[in-house]
């Protein structure tokens, strides 16, 4: 039987529909909507999608969106000064730099952007004070993407405690965070990455499993134990038939996309274990949607902090 489908458009719909009101009431209290603003540096045009559909959820919601534009050749400290602006207007509660940075502001550049953003106004969460909050359990600011799988897992009803849960990935965006939001909810977790021994053996043994790799199709039937709940992160985009045949057949429904689009998306999970776990989240549709819901709620939550309200 195919794996149950973890909705994460409709989901995310419904989570942004929910915090409406918050938005309303922050608005009447302080005589100004919540206020969120993302630096984009360069023109990458998969970074341009996530960020217009970034803002385009807060002002759905009544937040004021804006966007501030770098150019490619702009420098790591055009940047600075641009969070420094930010950290310093109170109308803004809420910071968002798109990475990936140019690669012109060099190594490292993005981590001292996200040191340089104020703690209270990092919406990512990404800043060392919030991170180390995460890791201790402290109520913060917590990065996107997990959050939005942890919410879409509760809300699923999919049992987390006691359960066993392996991440394959160990970015500080996705697959740290994701491993301390699971284990604060007793799951027993292990993190996987690029020199993990039998990789697909330690996959196996997971009753949840999140893939975090940016590799497309990774994941395949045999990394997944029957029944298990896969959570699907990556979004990679194939750009060759010869790609999209070899993960979704000649005939399939992506090739004639492919045909129309000249790309497609695919994440880091083979379609085929559709067939073997009991619930998946798909490419797209799953975690990117409630990534952007969870970016309307920490602007929401950055707001009423700052103003005393939470
Ligand atoms: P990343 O920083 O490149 O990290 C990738 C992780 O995968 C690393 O820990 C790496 O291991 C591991 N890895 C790479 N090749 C591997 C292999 N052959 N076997 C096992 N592990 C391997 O990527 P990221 O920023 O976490 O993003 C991961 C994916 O999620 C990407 O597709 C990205 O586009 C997607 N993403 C989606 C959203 C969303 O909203 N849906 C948000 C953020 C990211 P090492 O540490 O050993 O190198």
């Amino acid at each position: 039987m195919p794996a149950r489908r973890l909705d994460g458009s409709a989901l995310s719909a419904h989570i942004r529909s929910e915090l409406v009101p918050r938005v309303a009431a922050f608005t009447a209290a302080r005589g100004r909507p919540p206020g969120f603003t993302v630096v984009l540096a360069g023109s990458r045009p998969e970074s341009e999608i996530y960020v217009r559909n970034k803002i385009k959820a807060v002002a759905e919601a009544g937040c004021r969106g804006d966007l501030i534009r770098l150019s490619e050749s702009d420098s790591l400290t055009s940047a600075l000064q641009a969070v420094d602006r930010l950290n310093r207007d109170d109308a803004v509660d809420a910071i968002l730099v798109q990475s990936p940075l140019p690669p012109g502001m060099g190594r490292g550049a993005e981590q001292r952007i996200f040191d340089a953003i104020d703690p209270a106004k990092d919406v990512d969460g990404f800043h060392p004070q919030n991170v180390g909050r995460l890791v201790q359990k402290r109520p913060t600011l917590v990065a996107c993407t997990p959050l939005g799988c942890i919410e879409l897992l509760e809300r699923e009803k999919i049992p987390l405690a006691g359960k066993s849960a392996v991440i394959i990935g160990r970015s500080d965006i996705v697959g740290k965070p994701m491993a301390l939001l699971l284990m604060h909810r007793d799951a027993t977790v292990t993190i996987c990455h690029s020199r993990t021994e039998n990789l697909a053996a330690v996959a196996r043994s997971a009753d949840i499993l999140v893939a975090a790799i940016g590799r497309p199709a990774f994941v395949t039937r045999d990394f997944v134990r029957p029944g298990a709940t896969v959570v699907d992160v990556g979004i990679n985009v194939l750009t060759s038939a010869d790609d999209v045949d070899r993960v979704f057949g000649v005939s399939s429904a992506k090739r004639q996309a492919f045909d129309r689009k000249g790309s497609v998306l695919v994440g880091d999970v083979h379609p085929e274990v559709e067939q073997v776990a009991g619930a998946i989240t798909p490419v797209p549709g799953g975690v990117g949607p409630l990534t952007i819901a969870m970016v309307l709620r920490n602007t929401i939550t950055a707001a009423e902090l700052r103003a005393g309200m939470a």
